[in-house]
């Protein structure tokens, strides 16, 4: 195909926030030619090349001066098959979710937890994401990229990736690795995680004894519809802030102010605290300030109303952030990619 290029189009559509700037270039790729063809139009314009999928991870508080590229490339093949263990890839622009969807319609297990997360399998490495106590990484078998340095292409296996909580080096080293499909080790015997949150309870009160991955899939489904903010109603992009690690030390301290603290051992020492609890403390739980605001159901998600700017979602951010370290001496980071 041959790439569209279009000057000056609404990014709206294109983040989940629904913040209106616009993009002085854009152009979707649906193959990697068209993705060779977006980078060599960028370096001729003399801009820089800005890759997006469904910009569900995405604050952008001013006009993009790059070239912003859509990858919209489609594709699901199984590269192999042993009867349990099936290795599938994904182009980078399928929708995430259908894909998991995909995988469940074919009985393959290993991504049911990761149910409904909004956004494309390209950028799904690039924070690992996570849910449910399952995390990519846990079915990560590879990774195809393009290095933007050299205009290789380069296969990233497990090792190479880096993945840590909400964390990969392709985050580490924005800008670097374009990434054009990724590979997952499923299987047809599934081991299930189910001690997380209320998954197990759940699955319990429909009365369900023998879980497959698609009950897991319908009830995480259903809890997720139930808490979270479509951002087709509601401007959002999933939680704000990551939830931060802190020494055990720090915790207890936490603790004797607070009894009701939400912790988790994270195997090395640390804590992880769970940010929402911290927000929902101090008060910031349905908080708005115009069209931003702090969602009423989770404090770790904020949400444009209609009409804010991603400066007002990122001064609403500072706001959040500077407030939790001036009473619990605990230091947010943002989860979003913030332009
Ligand atoms: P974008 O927002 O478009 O991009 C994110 C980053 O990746 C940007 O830096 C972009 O430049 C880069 N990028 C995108 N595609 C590529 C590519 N092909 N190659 C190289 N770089 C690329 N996240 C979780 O981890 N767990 C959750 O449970 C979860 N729930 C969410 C719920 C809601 C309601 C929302 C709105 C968000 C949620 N998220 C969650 C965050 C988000 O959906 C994920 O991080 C998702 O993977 C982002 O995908 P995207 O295609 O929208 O990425
Ligand atoms: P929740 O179940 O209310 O739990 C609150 C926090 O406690 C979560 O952030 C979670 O950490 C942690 N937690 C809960 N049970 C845990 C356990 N058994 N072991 C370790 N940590 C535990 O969270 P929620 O907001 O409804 O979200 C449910 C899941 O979806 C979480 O995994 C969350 O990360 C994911 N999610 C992510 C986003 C995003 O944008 N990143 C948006 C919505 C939901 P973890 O976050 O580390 O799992």
């Amino acid at each position: 195909m041959i790439l569209q290029l279009q000057e000056r189009i609404s990014l709206k559509p294109y983040n989940t926030f629904g913040v209106e700037v616009a993009a002085r270039w854009f152009a979707q790729a649906h193959d990697d030619d068209e993705v060779r063809a977006a980078i060599a139009a960028a370096a001729e314009k003399g801009l820089p090349l800005m890759v997006i999928g469904g910009g569900s991870n995405l604050l952008l508080t001013r006009d993009v001066d790059a070239l912003v590229l859509r990858m919209a490339s489609r594709g699901v093949r199984v590269v192999s098959d042993d009867g349990e263990r099936v290795l599938v890839e994904a182009e980078a622009g399928e929708v995430w979710d259908d894909f998991v969807r995909w995988t469940l319609a074919q009985g393959l297990g290993g991504l049911e937890n990761l149910s409904l997360i909004p956004g494309t399998v390209g950028a799904a490495p690039m924070q690992n994401i996570g849910a449910y106590g399952v995390e990519i990484k846990d079915v990560f078998a590879g990774l195809t990229a393009l290095d933007r340095e050299c205009g290789e292409l380069r296969e990233f296996g497990l090792e190479d990736c880096a993945f840590a909580y909400r964390e990969s080096r392709f985050k580490r080293e924005p800008g670097r690795w374009l990434i054009l499909r990724v590979r997952f080790t499923l299987s047809r015997v599934t081991k299930l995680h189910l001690d997380y949150g209320p998954v197990r309870q759940r699955l319990a009160e429909e009365g369900v004894t023998a879980p497959t991955p698609a009950d897991v899939s319908r009830v995480i489904c259903a809890i997720r519809r139930e808490k979270l903010p479509d951002p087709v109603v509601l401007g959002n992009a999933g939680s704000f802030f990551k939830n931060p690690v802190v020494s055990a030390k720090q915790t207890e301290a936490l603790r004797q102010r607070y009894s009701d603290l939400v912790a988790y051992p994270q195997g090395d020492g640390q804590m992880k605290l769970a940010a929402g609890w911290l927000i929902d403390k101090a008060g910031w739980k349905g908080f708005r300030d115009g069209a931003v605001g702090v969602h009423a159901q989770q404090a770790l998600v904020l949400v444009n109303y209609g009409g804010a700017t991603g400066a007002q979602l990122h001064a609403l951010a500072k706001r959040i952030r500077d407030d939790i370290q001036q009473r619990f001496g605990v230091e947010l980071e943002m989860e979003p990619n913030l332009y």
